[in-house]
C-alpha cells in the first residue's frame, strides 16, 4: 500500500494525493447521497499524461480505479470502490481550441458543462444543458449522455461528441472519431458515450456546437393539476410543434422553488409547464401563438410569458433550481429517473400520486415532460425509523411502473451502483451477456469502475475465452458467424 502511494505521489506530487480519512470523505458519495466508499488513495491528475501513468500503475498493481468529474451524479456512479484509487479530473479545465468555422469546441474533461457554453457564445450554443450544468463536468456528462431541458428538441450528450481521446484500463491512449461528424467504422464513440467509466476515462473531448437561434420565446403556463399539464405537452407535440423544451413542475416543486427564487409562482397552482420555443423568428413568432391557444384550449388557469431576458432566466433560475430546493420543503429526498412514452404522463403520475399517498411519504414531481422523463424526488426524514427504507422501496415501485407502462429505468442519470438491480427488468440475460463482453473487450482485467452498471458481480475475469453456446446454437439450431 505505501508503494502505490508512492508511485502515484511519483506522478501527481505529494500535494495532489490525498489518503487522510477526513479529506477522503470529500469523495465519498456523488449527489445521491445513499451510497459512500473510501478508497485507499484519491489522485487529482492535471494532464491525460498523468491520469495513463496512473491508469498504468493501477494495472500493473490490479488495483480497480473509478474516475470522477464533479460528483454531481444522481445513481452512485463517481461512488468509490473501497480499495480502489478514485482518479479525480475537476483539475483538467483548459479548453484546448475553438473552432467555431467548423463548429468544434476540444476540453479536457473537468471543464463543466456552461463553461462550454460561455466559450463557444454569444454566437454558438452548446445544447445538452443539464440543470447542474454550472458545475458538473464535460468528463461526466459524456460518461452519463447527460441530457437536460432542451435535449427534447436538440437530442443528448450523444448527439455533439463527435471525438474523444481515452484512456483504456491498460494504460493504452486511444483516439476515437475527431471533427467529423461521422467516421467509418463501428461507432466506438457511441459505445464509450453512456459507459459510465467503465470502459476508460475521457481526457480529452471534441464536441459539436450549433449557432444560437434567431429568437428565443419562453412561458410559464399553470394548470390546475398535472393531468391537464400532461395532457397539453401531448398535444403541443401531437400539433407538430417541437419546442425547445417543455418542463413540467407539480404544486409541490413549485412550493419548494418559489421559496428558493421568489420568482412569483401562484401558490394555488396544482402543475406549470415551462414552455419555450426557439428558431428563425418567422417561424417561433406565430407557433408560439399556437402554444398559447393551446395551453387555454387545455384549460391553463393562467399564463406567464417572459418579457425579457430577465424574465426569461429567472424562469429558468426557478426550473433548474428545483433539486437544490426540496432542501427548503423536506430534510431528506430520494431522486428518481425513470422514462415513460410521453403520451402516458397523466396515468404515470396519478399512480405516484397513489403510491405516495399508500407509503404515507409526499412526492414531488419537476421534470423534462417533453422526453416523458420523470424525476420524482421522494421526501422522507432519515431520522424516522425506516422512512429512508420506505423512499427506496417507493422509488423501486415507481422504476417498475415505468418499465410497465413502456418506459426505461433511467431517462439520463445512468445505471451507476443504484440501478443496476433493476437492469434484469428491462433486459434478458442474452442482454446482459451482450453488454457484459463489450465491457469485457474494452477492460479485460475488470479494473474499471467495478461494482457498478451491471447486475450481478460479472467480473470479466469469469468469462474469458470464448463466449458460451447459445441454446440455439447447443440445439442445432443457430451458427454464430
Ligand atoms: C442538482 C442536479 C441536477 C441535475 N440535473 C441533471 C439533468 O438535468 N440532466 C442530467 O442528465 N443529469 C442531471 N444531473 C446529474 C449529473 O449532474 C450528471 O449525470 C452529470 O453528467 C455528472 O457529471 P459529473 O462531472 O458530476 O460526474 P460524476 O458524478 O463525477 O461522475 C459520473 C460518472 O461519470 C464517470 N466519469 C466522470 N468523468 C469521467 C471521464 N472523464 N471519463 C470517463 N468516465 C468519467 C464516473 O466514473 C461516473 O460513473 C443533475 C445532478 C444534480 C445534483
Amino acid at each position: 500500500m505505501r508503494h502505490l502511494i508512492r508511485e502515484l505521489e511519483a506522478i501527481c506530487g505529494r500535494e495532489r494525493v490525498v489518503t487522510h480519512a477526513h479529506a477522503l470523505r470529500t469523495f465519498e458519495s456523488d449527489g445521491l447521497l445513499h451510497y459512500k466508499g473510501t478508497p485507499l488513495a484519491a489522485a487529482l491528475p492535471d494532464s491525460a499524461e498523468e491520469v495513463q501513468a496512473l491508469v498504468r500503475v493501477c494495472h500493473d498493481a490490479r488495483i480497480p480505479w473509478v474516475a470522477r468529474g464533479s460528483g454531481t451524479g444522481l445513481s452512485g456512479g463517481a461512488v468509490p470502490v473501497d480499495d480502489g484509487i478514485l482518479i479525480v479530473l475537476s483539475r483538467m479545465r483548459r479548453i484546448i481550441e475553438i473552432d467555431l468555422e467548423n463548429q468544434r469546441i476540444v476540453v479536457e474533461p473537468g471543464v463543466t458543462n456552461a463553461e462550454v457554453g460561455r466559450a463557444v457564445g454569444p454566437g454558438h450554443f452548446y445544447p445538452p444543458d443539464p440543470s447542474s450544468q454550472i458545475i458538473c463536468s464535460i468528463g461526466g456528462n459524456v460518461a452519463e449522455n447527460s441530457g437536460g431541458a432542451h435535449c427534447f428538441k436538440y437530442g443528448f450528450t450523444t448527439n455533439y461528441v463527435t471525438g474523444l481521446e481515452v484512456v483504456l484500463s491498460n494504460g493504452e491512449m486511444a483516439t476515437l472519431g475527431g471533427k467529423e461528424l461521422d467516421g467509418p467504422g463501428y461507432d466506438l464513440i457511441g459505445v464509450f458515450v453512456g459507459s459510465e467509466g467503465t470502459l476508460g476515462i475521457a481526457t480529452k473531448i471534441t464536441l459539436r456546437v450549433v449557432p444560437t437561434p434567431e429568437t428565443t420565446r419562453t412561458l410559464v403556463a399553470y394548470f390546475d393539476g398535472t393531468d391537464s399539464a400532461g395532457r397539453t405537452v401531448s398535444d403541443i407535440v401531437a400539433g407538430g410543434i417541437i419546442p425547445a423544451a417543455i418542463e413540467m413542475m407539480d404544486s409541490l416543486s413549485m412550493q419548494a422553488c418559489e421559496e428558493a427564487t421568489h420568482a412569483g409562482y401562484p401558490p394555488e397552482a396544482g402543475a406549470a409547464l415551462v414552455i419555450e420555443l426557439d428558431g428563425p423568428e418567422a417561424e417561433c413568432a406565430p407557433l408560439f401563438e399556437d402554444v398559447i391557444a393551446i395551453c387555454e384550449a387545455s384549460h391553463a388557469t393562467g399564463m406567464r410569458i417572459a418579457q425579457d431576458e430577465a424574465e426569461r432566466a429567472l424562469i429558468w433560475k426557478t426550473r433548474k433550481a428545483a433539486f437544490a430546493a426540496m432542501g427548503r420543503i423536506t430534510p431528506n429526498y430520494y431522486v428518481q429517473d425513470g422514462v415513460v412514452p410521453r403520451t402516458r404522463l397523466p396515468e404515470a403520475l396519478r399512480r405516484i400520486d397513489e403510491l405516495s399517498e399508500e407509503y404515507g411519504l409526499k412526492v414531488a414531481n419537476v421534470f423534462h415532460a417533453g422526453d416523458g422523463n420523470l424525476h420524482p424526488l421522494i421526501c422522507y426524514d432519515a431520522s424516522h425509523g425506516g422512512e429512508p427504507e420506505r423512499a427506496e422501496e417507493l422509488a423501486g415501485l415507481i422504476v417498475a411502473m415505468c418499465v410497465e407502462l413502456g418506459g426505461s429505468i433511467t431517462g439520463e442519470h445512468g445505471v451507476g451502483v443504484d440501478k443496476k438491480r433493476y437492469l434484469s427488468k428491462m433486459f434478458s440475460e442474452d442482454d446482459l451477456d451482450a453488454f457484459h463482453r463489450v465491457r469485457c473487450a474494452f477492460d479485460p482485467g475488470g479494473l474499471a469502475n467495478p461494482t457498478k452498471v451491471m447486475p450481478t458481480p460479472r467480473l470479466c475475469g469469469e468469462v474469458p475465452g470464448p463466449y458460451r453456446r447459445h441454446p440455439l446454437e447447443r440445439a442445432g439450431l443457430a451458427e454464430r458467424f
